[in-house]
Formats: C-alpha cells, sequence, structure tokens
C-alpha cells in the first residue's frame, strides 16, 4: 500500500513538483498516471522510492514511513520497488542475462558480474525473469543487438529478478513504436495480474493509458485533477 497525506515536494528553483497531495494506492492496482509535460508525474514517482525527499506531508509505502528509512531498512526497501525508465539504462555492450544479474547481485560492483561472480540460483532467477517477459531465447545475445522494445523487457526482467511488490515505470513506452508499445504494455498487465505487484506507470499518450490501466490519477502543476477509474475518464478532457 502507498499512502500520500498532504505530500508537498518543492524544488531550490522554487517549483511545486507536488502540491498538497492526498492519495492512496492498494497492493495489486494498476494505475496509470496521466499530464502534460512538467505536470509533476516523475516527481510523484521518484518520491515514493526516495529517489529524492518530499518536502512536507507524510509518505508511507508498505507501512513504512519513508522519509525515515535509513542503512540497511532503506537498502531493502528501495529493492522491494523496481523501476523502470524510457531510456532502459542498461549495459548495451554485454549480455542479456548479465543485466538481469546485476538486480540478483545488488551489492556487487557490475564488472563482479561480469566476471561472473554470481551462483546458480542467481542464474536461474535471471532466467525465470527472462522467460516471464518471453524473451528467454535472447539470454546470451548482446544488449545492443536487441530492438527497442526486446530492451524494455530486459529492463523489465531485471527489475522482476529482484522480486518488487511496487514496479514504478516512468514513460516506458514513450520511446517505442506504438506497435511495440502495445506489447510492452501487455507485459505490464500480465505481471500485474499474475504476480500481483503494484504497477505505476506514468504516460503521456493518454489512449494507452485508458486502455490498460485500471486507474487513472490525472496531474496538472503537481495537484490531482482526477482519480477514479479508467472507464469513467471523459477522453475529451
Ligand atoms: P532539489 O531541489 O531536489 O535539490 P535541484 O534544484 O538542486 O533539486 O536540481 C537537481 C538537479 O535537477 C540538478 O542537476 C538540476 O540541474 C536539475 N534541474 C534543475 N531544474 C530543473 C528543471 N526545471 N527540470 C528538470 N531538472 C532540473
Ligand atoms: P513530468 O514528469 O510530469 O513531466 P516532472 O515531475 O518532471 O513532470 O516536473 C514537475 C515540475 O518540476 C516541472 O516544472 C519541472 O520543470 C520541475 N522539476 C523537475 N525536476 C526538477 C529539479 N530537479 N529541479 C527543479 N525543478 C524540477
Amino acid at each position: 500500500m502507498i499512502e500520500f497525506k498532504h505530500v508537498s515536494k518543492l524544488y531550490s528553483n522554487g517549483v511545486k513538483g507536488l502540491d498538497d497531495v492526498t492519495l492512496q494506492i492498494k497492493q495489486g492496482e494498476f494505475v496509470g498516471i496521466i499530464g502534460l509535460s512538467g505536470a509533476g508525474k516523475s516527481t510523484l514517482l521518484r518520491s515514493i522510492n526516495r529517489m529524492h525527499e518530499i518536502t512536507s506531508g507524510e509518505l508511507i509505502v508498505n507501512g513504512s514511513e519513508v522519509k525515515s528509512l535509513k542503512g540497511i531498512e532503506l537498502r531493502k526497501f528501495r529493492r522491494s520497488i523496481g523501476m523502470i525508465f524510457q531510456s532502459f539504462h542498461l549495459v548495451t555492450r554485454t549480455t542479456v542475462i548479465k543485466n538481469v544479474l546485476t538486480a540478483n547481485v545488488p551489492d556487487m560492483p557490475f564488472w563482479r558480474v561480469l566476471l561472473g561472480a554470481f551462483t546458480k540460483e542467481n542464474k536461474i532467477a535471471a532466467l525465470e525473469a527472462l522467460d516471464k517477459v518471453g524473451i528467454l531465447e535472447k539470454a546470451y545475445i548482446r544488449t545492443e543487438q536487441l530492438s527497442g522494445g526486446q530492451q524494455q523487457r530486459v529492463a523489465l526482467a531485471r527489475t522482476l529478478a529482484q522480486n518488487p511488490k511496487i514496479i514504478l515505470a516512468d514513460e516506458p513506452v514513450a520511446a517505442l513504436d506504438p506497435v511495440t508499445a502495445k506489447q510492452v504494455m501487455d507485459d505490464f498487465k500480465r505481471i500485474n495480474k499474475e504476480m500481483n505487484i503494484t504497477i505505476l506507470i506514468n504516460i503521456h499518450h493518454v489512449e494507452l493509458a485508458l486502455n490498460y490501466a485500471n486507474r487513472i490519477i490525472g496531474i496538472r502543476a503537481g495537484k490531482i485533477l482526477y482519480d477514479g477509474p479508467a472507464s469513467e475518464v471523459d477522453e475529451d478532457v
């Protein structure tokens, strides 16, 4: 469960990224966050896993007050939340499986993963994650040889390998063509249904958001404008 209580985020240049946001998201929800560029969508997501600190209010995620987490608790907390970006953040000059393995051995420098410092269990978990997103056969291919959609699936597999309760996806399909974008959205939907992982997805493409999310949150200037079922959103808004 994710709970925002009167949360604001003020950047040092005076911009209000979030302005008095109150909302609750239950485990297993699939939420599409929509709004124009600069509305505050990324600011909302980055608050949840504490990529940045909120300025005021209270934010509770899976029973923890996010602000007060420290040390090992904070590391464990961050691992329970997966993050997916528009640009895939992969090391493209190595194999797909080694990218996924970095999620399994998070406290190890990447060069040690490259040298093979992982267990058989790590490897099985990585292969299982690749299977879940339908690219098991690409495991030993260099990542740079994959299409954009396939690379986003690698990023998704890497996130799944860390067993997250929540996945935050910041414009994950914005760089993909429409057909590939739908395929990646299908993956998110399947993961949400089969694994009961909460998914929050920032998406500027309103129609895609309405087709896939169960709940839509609309943001403007850091404020929640709309929060309700996707089926009740008036597409003209
Ligand atoms: P904070 O208030 O969270 O400490 P800062 O203002 O110090 O944030 O900026 C953090 C980073 O974001 C800096 O690298 C800065 O260049 C960048 N940044 C600054 N203004 C903007 C903006 N309007 N949009 C996006 N990034 C910005
Ligand atoms: P969105 O994801 O909806 O495009 P953001 O959350 O990135 O919106 O940005 C919300 C507002 O905060 C914008 O006005 C943006 O310029 C500003 N902003 C984002 N990051 C920073 C930063 N690090 N420093 C200062 N301003 C920022």
